[in-house]
């Protein structure tokens, strides 16, 4: 069983760095994905508390368990919905990111048969190439959609691919192209109350993308991928386990499947519960390391499916029962961002993987 600790109190710090970063814009903190890990509702409880106006989720069944949890605070749908969602999305009262004038058509049929005005965000692709309306379908989008009766632009929005590398030129080509379609909305006459295009990373290196909402995600965890001058966010997610066997191997054995790692002289080998299926990537299989009494103990051999073997040497006094750290803490071995590098990839997906897995038990501090 892993332990995943968070820290409300880091998360809390965090939307308070935001806000000093774009004062003049509101928060809508993403908490999709079961909040990068972390626990989608307490999350939300928290950041409302913190009195953002709105809440980020991915797809429907997201916004289904917030209303399950009788969170009532609008939600925005980032993953938008298909036409045949359109009556639960009302019915949950849950506003979809919209790039298809046949949902609005749907989201408009049944807000006339309930005799409600449903909120929506539009969406443009300025050049992510992921959702949104295209530069040539934006106008005939906008007209289409502004003209429906009982559908009500709340938002408009496009989403950043690169905001994170200020060397790109992509981030000013896309808030470019996105200035035009904010001009063809205006021309429509269309007044949304929220305009928005930044994640975190737009948030702290393009102030000129925080319009009137900004979208951070992974800046609320603790690791933005933007380098940060005037404030630093704080970690969330800190995840220890046990050992569960201590034991003196002689030289010249294999350690793990395929014995990638023969030990060299005589070796006290910890055996630590949690494997790849609990989120501890493969890919840190003789590369990754822990702590144990506040000693690194670098992992051996391959990542098993429930269990990791780490080298003990440093710590003699090591005993079955100890407590590991996996991810977290202050060693710079298990940050989250020395780990992503380890496994070829990015924190999003250590916490995504690490805080949801089949044996972590979160608690929140
Ligand atoms: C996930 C997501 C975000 C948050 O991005 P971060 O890089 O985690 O800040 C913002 N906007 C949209 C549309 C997203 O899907």
């Amino acid at each position: 069983m892993l332990n995943v600790r968070i820290d409300l109190a880091a998360f809390r710090h965090n939307i308070e760095t935001i806000k000093s970063l774009a004062p003049d814009a509101a928060i809508l903190p993403v908490i999709k994905a079961d909040g990068y890990g972390h626990g989608m509702i307490p999350l939300a409880r928290e950041a409302l508390g913190c009195g953002v106006p709105m809440l980020g989720v991915g797809a429907l069944e997201e916004g289904r368990t917030l209303r399950r949890e009788k969170i009532a605070a609008p939600a925005l749908l980032l993953d938008g919905i298909l036409p045949n969602e359109a009556a639960d999305a009302v019915k949950y009262r849950l506003t979809p990111v919209v790039f298809s004038v046949d949902v609005a058509k749907e989201l408009n049929r049944v807000g006339k048969k309930e005799g409600k005005k449903i909120a929506v965000h539009l969406k443009f692709d300025t050049g992510m190439g992921r959702l949104g309306f295209t530069l040539r379908q934006a106008v005939d989008a906008i007209l289409q959609i502004g003209k429906m009766r009982n559908v009500h632009v709340e938002g408009v929005m496009t989403h950043l691919a690169s905001a994170g590398d200020i060397q790109s030129p992509q981030t000013d080509n896309q808030l470019r192209r996105f200035e035009g379609v904010l001009e063809a909305v205006k021309k429509a006459g269309l007044r949304p109350n929220y305009i928005h295009a930044a994640n975190s990373d737009a948030i702290i290196n393009y102030k000129q993308a925080h319009y009137g909402m900004v979208r951070p995600g992974i800046a609320l965890y603790g690791f933005p991928s933007a380098e940060v001058k005037e404030a630093a966010f704080k970690p969330v997610m800190s995840v220890t386990s046990r050992l569960i066997s201590v034991k003196d191997i002689p030289q010249g054995e294999g350690i793990g499947y395929n014995a990638t790692y023969v030990t060299p002289r005589n070796k006290k080998v910890g055996v630590v519960l949690g494997g790849y299926a609990d989120g501890i990537n493969r890919l840190l299989s003789n590369r990754g390391v822990f702590i144990v009494r506040g000693r690194p103990v670098p992992i051996i051999g391959n990542v098993c499916m429930d269990m990791v073997m780490v080298d003990l040497s440093r710590v003699p006094s090591a005993a079955p029962g100890d407590e590991v750290v996996i991810l977290g803490g202050d060693a710079p071995e298990t940050t989250a961002e020395h780990w992503a590098e380890l496994a070829g990839t990015i924190p999003y997906e250590i916490f995504c993987r690490l805080g949801v897995g089949p044996r972590a038990q979160r608690s929140y501090t």
